[in-house]
C-alpha cells in the first residue's frame, strides 16, 4: 500500500544527501556567498556543542554536516534544498497528489528543513526525515477526530449517510463498518437509499444477510429520505445504535444531488456525512471529494481500495483539499478489511526504511 509514495520520499531523502554533500559550502562565509539566500537561511547551529558531533560516524553528507552544525556550520541552505525539493513535487503530481498539496508539502519541508531548531542535533537523516513526517502529518490530519468517540458520544441512534459514485465499493464500506460497529459494541440497521439503481437492494441486501443485519428497502424508484427515515423508526423502535443509509451515486448534477441530500437533511437530521470512494482513482476521487463536499458538505471520508493503490495521491490529498478527515481505509474485500485512518501511522509506515 502507498508504496510508490513512499519509493518518492525515500528518493528525495537520498537527493538531499547528495546534495548535501557537494563539498566547499560547508562553513558559513561560504555559505553567506551563496547566491539564492542570505546566511540566516541555512540551517546552521548556534549553540555548539561538541560532545554532540559524534552523529558524524552516521556516514558523509547530511550526517557530517550535521556533526558541523554542532559546532556552528551548515547543515543545509535553502538554496542546496530546492532541486530535490523541485524533484518530489513534481514526483507528488506523477503520483496523483494533488497540486495545492504537493506545493503545501513542498513548502512545509523547506520551512522546517530552512528553519531547523539549533538546539537539537541528529543525524542529517533524522532531520530531513523528521521534516518529512511533519509536513505529511499537518496535510492528512487536517480535522482528523475520533469516529468511535464520536458514536459512543452522540445521542442514539446516530444516522450515518454516505455519498459518493457507484462502483467505488460504498456498499461494501457500509457492510464493513456495519460489521466494525459490531465488533466495537454497537448495533446497527442499514438502509437502502439508493433507490435510483437497479439492482441496489439486492446487492446490500446480500451483505445484510451475510452479516445478519437488518435492511430497510423501498421499491426502486422511491424517496431515498423516506427509506432513511424508515429505518430511523426502526432503530429508535428497537434500540439500534447507528442507522447507515446509503444514497444513490449516479446523479447527473450537483443539484440533484444536493436537492436529494437536502431532503435527507430535512427529514432525519444525520449526524454524520461520509464521502466514500477509491484510493486507486487518486486525482479523480480527490476530485470528486472536493465536489461532494461542495455540493453536500461532508464530515469525513473513507478511502476504498488502499490496498490496491501504489500511488496514494488520494490518501495525502482529501483532508486538504476538503477540510475533512479520512476516517477509515478499505484494505481489502472481506468485511474485516476495514482500518481506522490514523495519520501518525501512516507517516511511520511511508518512512520506514
Ligand atoms: P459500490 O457500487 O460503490 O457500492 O461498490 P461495491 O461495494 O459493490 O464494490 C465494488 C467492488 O469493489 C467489489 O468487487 C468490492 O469487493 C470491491 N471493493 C470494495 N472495497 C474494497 C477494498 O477496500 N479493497 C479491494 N481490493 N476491493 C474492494
Amino acid at each position: 500500500m502507498f508504496d510508490g509514495l513512499k519509493d518518492k520520499l525515500g528518493q528525495f531523502k537520498d537527493d538531499v544527501e547528495e546534495q548535501a554533500e557537494e563539498p566547499a559550502e560547508g562553513d558559513d562565509e561560504a555559505e553567506a556567498d551563496t547566491e539564492a539566500e542570505p546566511a540566516a537561511e541555512a540551517v546552521t547551529e548556534s549553540e555548539p556543542d561538541t560532545a554532540e558531533a559524534e552523529s558524524a560516524e552516521d556516514g558523509p553528507g547530511l550526517a557530517k554536516k550535521a556533526a558541523l552544525a554542532a559546532t556552528g556550520k551548515t547543515i543545509i541552505t535553502e538554496a542546496e534544498l530546492e532541486a530535490p525539493l523541485e524533484q518530489l513535487e513534481l514526483e507528488l503530481l506523477q503520483g496523483d497528489v494533488e497540486m495545492t498539496v504537493a506545493r503545501e508539502i513542498t513548502d512545509r519541508i523547506r520551512e522546517q528543513l530552512v528553519g531547523e531548531t539549533r538546539k537539537q542535533v541528529e543525524s542529517g537523516e533524522q532531520v530531513v526525515e523528521r521534516a518529512i513526517a511533519e509536513a505529511l502529518r499537518d496535510v492528512i490530519s487536517v480535522g482528523q477526530f475520533d469516529f468511535e468517540q464520536r458514536i459512543a458520544g452522540a445521542d442514539k441512534p446516530v444516522v450515518i449517510v454516505f455519498t459518493g459514485v457507484n462502483g467505488v465499493g460504498k456498499t461494501t464500506s457500509i457492510a464493513k463498518l456495519s460489521q466494525w460497529l459490531e465488533t466495537h459494541g454497537y448495533s446497527s440497521v442499514l438502509a437502502n437509499g439508493d433507490t435510483y439503481r437497479a439492482g441496489a437492494n439486492e446487492q446490500i441486501e446480500e451483505h445484510a444477510d451475510v452479516l445478519d443485519k437488518r435492511i430497510i428497502t423501498h421499491e426502486q424508484g422511491g424517496d431515498p429520505a423516506a427509506v432513511i427515515y424508515d429505518a430511523v423508526e426502526y432503530a429508535e423502535a428497537n434500540d439500534v445504535d447507528v442507522v447507515l443509509g446509503d444514497t444513490a451515486g449516479r446523479l447527473h448534477t450537483s443539484n440533484d444531488l444536493m436537492a436529494q441530500l437536502e431532503k435527507i437533511d430535512r427529514v432525519v437530521d444525520p449526524d454524520m456525512t461520509l464521502f466514500v470512494d477509491e484510493a486507486v482513482a487518486g486525482q479523480d476521487a480527490t476530485n470528486r471529494a472536493k465536489e461532494f463536499n461542495d455540493a453536500a458538505e461532508i464530515d469525513g471520508a473513507i478511502l476504498t481500495k488502499a490496498d490496491a493503490d501504489s500511488q496514494g495521491g488520494a490518501a495525502i490529498s482529501i483532508a486538504h483539499v476538503t477540510g475533512k478527515p479520512i476516517l477509515f481505509l478499505g484494505t481489502g474485500q472481506g468485511y474485516a478489511d476495514l482500518e481506522e485512518f490514523d495519520p501518525d501511522e501512516i507517516v511511520s509506515r511511508l518512512l520506514e526504511e
